[in-house]
């Protein structure tokens, strides 16, 4: 009889591959299969060992993403067949990231797993942006929220409530949607001179941020060809990037 596997929720990090968990690069080294995402660094991936089976599950150009049911089948098939099995997502698996749902598709099966936490982006982005999302005197909250289900969605997402409520809002998934976001956070009564830091592959290489303000900000967007991954942090702590850059004799960025 085979020895039941386990399955690993794991998260990447934001992107930089430096950025990860010690509990998650033990686990990818030991890992019989790998089912990873898009946004998780390639890099990572060289730590497992040749063995290791390595699964694609994002989109690749021009092709759905490999469906969550096809996901979860996968790794419970493996797992069944006595695999470690690591799912290596970006970020934290629990923000955005549909691990909860393939945690209950694990317990509901009666398969051994595990969750490992990761750097969710908006802190790892925000962080190696100089952007504090809380700040003593400027910001005692903040809320992540996605901007993928601005209309007509079943469970609409209350902006009449954020705009007042949380001082800085950090938006997943938003870039298709910045106008609506804008609109409704303006027409909630959020200033029009509310600073925005616009961060686009945070934490990466590719790494591209832009500050500007509420008013400006679709515009500011479409002027760079702003594209995913991108992260919207809305709030006074946004010029706080400003302040630390022109105030630092060597930024951080200049250390290697
Ligand atoms: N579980 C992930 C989020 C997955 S949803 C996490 O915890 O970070 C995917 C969204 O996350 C992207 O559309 C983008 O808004 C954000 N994101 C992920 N990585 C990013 C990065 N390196 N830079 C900016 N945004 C990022």
């Amino acid at each position: 009889m085979v020895r039941l596997g386990s399955v690993s929720i794991v998260g990447a990090g934001p992107g930089d591959p430096e950025l990860i968990t010690v509990k998650a690069l033990r686990l990818i080294r030991s890992a019989d299969v790998i089912l990873y995402d898009r946004l998780v660094s390639e890099e990572l991936l060289l730590y497992a060992a040749p063995r290791t089976e390595l699964v694609y599950c994002g989109k690749a150009p021009g092709h759905h993403a490999m469906p969550q049911a096809e996901i979860n089948r996968r790794f419970v098939a493996y797992a069944l067949e006595g695999k470690r099995v690591v799912r290596l997502k970006g970020g934290d698996p629990f923000v955005f990231g549909r691990g909860g749902e393939e945690a209950l598709e694990l317990a509901a099966r009666g398969i051994p797993y595990e969750v490992v936490p990761g750097i969710t982006s908006a802190m790892g982005a925000a962080a190696m942006a100089d952007i504090p999302l809380t700040h003593r005197g400027i910001a005692t909250s903040f809320a992540c929220v996605t901007g993928s289900r601005c209309n007509g969605n079943s469970s609409p997402i209350r902006w009449d409530l954020l705009a007042h409520s949380v001082d800085t809002l950090v938006v997943y998934m938003g870039v298709g949607q910045l106008h609506e976001i804008r609109h409704e956070l303006l027409r909630h009564g959020k200033s029009s001179g509310t600073p925005v830091a616009l961060i686009e592959n945070g934490t990466t290489s590719r790494q591209r941020i832009f500050t500007c303000t509420l008013e400006d900000v679709h515009k500011v967007a479409s002027s760079v060809k702003l594209s995913n991954p991108a992260l919207i942090v809305i709030g006074e702590v946004a010029l706080l990037r400003e302040q630390l850059h022109n105030i630092a004799a060597c930024p951080a960025s200049q250390i290697s």
